[in-house]
């Protein structure tokens, strides 16, 4: 049978499909791009903004018009949106399978019973904040470690998930709801899993967890945190270079991590560490629990203690209540924290958080929408002083592949086409060269910057 995998969403639904992907080869299923030849098709979906549910709801409905002519084909959805609506997702004619993001382990089994007896199967936790059982953090360890593969569309590259869940509570935010309480994965499980990817090629590993600066593993000899695991994983032979996202601003480990970082070579000096807001006033309301100048002051000893780090962060404009003086501070904050790049999302209210419950949406959404581009064009004029700096300069990078919108010339002097890679500040690099590069590190002499792209040659 064919099956057709579909992804919405981060980094965490990505490595969850890439491991779904995995579970359904060895279970006998054909990968396949095209949805005239699917049998079964099973999307991973996101709950983060009403937009991202919405435009899986559309998809829906575009996959029920094909199953009116094809009605033995087999939909699923899994991943956050499955576990936010449940049953809910199940009343839809054309969804057959609804899988939570902690039953990914049995979504073999459960698409064999949906084919064989085709009966509507649901699969999701029932108390999601409940800590779920050893057992239940085994077969998910489990199903990890034995699926966890490269990146499949970018070579010599790997996302390696250090803790599932979260236990912050930002007042924004569904993660919490559907992806259930923080649990650290145990080291050795992490480090034989980046041993067997190393092993395959591997040359980049990107360390995930929704706060992975609070990793926290406790044994009787003694407490992991993420700088353990930064030198554990750089001691791995065959991986270069180290990376992990997400970062929260405040917590126990920062120092320990910086110098990891500042200390051991192959750790990636990129920190993705959102703000969310400029203003105290949101922050405490978004629940936030630092304020907007010991953010700064956050990232001014990242840079003392790695001067050539590379900082990204994400905002959200137009939270309950934003004035326009908080909106102000933000790009204020922005001005001063010198990202090399910036995500901006306009505040969406998702069911059951607490802004959703206590705070009425009352930015109108023009304002939002001003809001958000203003800052954007802030944020570029910073992104364009920052990258321009490398003009003439060499970097490394990380080759991933043919470059998918051709930039310059689509092919060179002598036939090479465009190729894309990564520094390991995260900058893109445009150049040509020859495909085989795709997996390995490469030197590129810059020529050419935008905000958010740098165009080179091969040194
Ligand atoms: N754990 C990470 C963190 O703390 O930044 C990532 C969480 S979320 C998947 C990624 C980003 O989406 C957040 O940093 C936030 O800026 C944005 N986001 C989360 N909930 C949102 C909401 N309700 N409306 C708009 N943006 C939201
Ligand atoms: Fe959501 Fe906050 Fe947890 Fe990030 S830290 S996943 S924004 S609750």
């Amino acid at each position: 049978m064919n099956i057709l995998l579909q992804s919405y969403g981060c980094q965490m639904n990505k490595l969850d499909t890439a491991l779904v992907a995995a579970a359904m080869e060895e279970a006998g299923f054909a990968p396949t791009n095209n949805i005239k030849e699917a049998d079964v098709v099973l999307i991973n979906t996101c709950s983060v903004r009403r937009h991202a549910e919405e435009r899986v709801l559309s998809h829906l409905g575009y996959l029920k018009h094909i199953k009116r002519s094809r009605p033995d084909m087999t939909v699923g959805v899994i991943g956050c949106m499955a576990q936010r609506l449940g049953a809910g997702l199940l009343e839809h004619d054309v969804v057959d399978i609804v899988c939570g993001p902690a039953q990914i382990p049995r979504i073999a089994e459960l698409v064999a019973e949906a084919v064989q007896k085709k009966e509507k199967c649901l699969l999701v936790t029932e108390h999601i904040r409940q800590q779920p059982s050893q057992e239940q953090n085994r077969e998910l360890d489990d199903f990890e470690s034995a699926y966890g593969v490269g990146d499949k569309d970018i070579p010599g590259r790997a996302y390696v998930r250090v803790m599932r869940g979260c236990n912050n509570f930002c007042a924004y935010c569904v993660v919490p709801y559907v992806r259930g309480p923080e649990v650290s994965r145990p080291p050795n499980a992490i480090i034989q899993q980046i041993k067997k990817l190393a092993g395959a090629g591997v040359k980049q590993v990107t360390l995930l967890g929704q706060r992975v600066n609070a990793y926290e593993y406790i044994t009787a000899e003694k407490t992991y945190c993420l700088a353990d695991l930064l030198a554990m994983a750089s001691d791995v032979e065959g991986i270069e270079w180290v990376k992990f996202v997400t970062s929260y601003p405040s917590g126990r480990f920062f120092d320990e991590i910086l110098r990891a970082m500042a200390g051991l070579p192959k750790v990636c000096p990129y920190l993705h560490i959102p703000a969310q807001s400029g203003s105290d006033k949101i922050l405490r309301a978004m629940n936030r629990r630092y304020a907007a100048s010991e953010y700064l002051e956050l990232l001014h000893k990242a840079r003392a203690a790695v001067p050539d780090i590379a900082v990204a962060g994400d905002f959200i404009v137009g939270f309950p209540d934003e004035t326009e003086e908080d909106f102000q501070a933000t790009v204020r904050l922005v001005r001063k924290a010198r990202y090399r790049n910036c995500f901006i999302f306009r505040y969406s209210p998702r069911p059951g958080t607490t802004a959703e419950k206590r705070l009425e949406d009352n930015v109108p959404a023009e304002v939002k929408q001003r809001r958000n581009v203003e800052l954007l064009s802030v944020q570029e004029k910073i992104s364009g002083e920052l990258s321009g700096e490398f003009l003439g300069r060499p970097v490394t990078v990380l080759v991933e592949g043919l470059s998918k919108k051709p930039h310059l010339n689509a092919a060179d002097s002598e036939g090479n086409p465009q190729l894309v890679g990564r520094t390991a500040t995260d900058y893109i690099v445009v150049f040509n060269g020859p495909a085989t590069l795709a997996g390995r590190f490469a030197e590129i002499e810059i020529t050419k910057t935008s905000p958010l792209t740098l165009f080179g040659e091969i040194r």
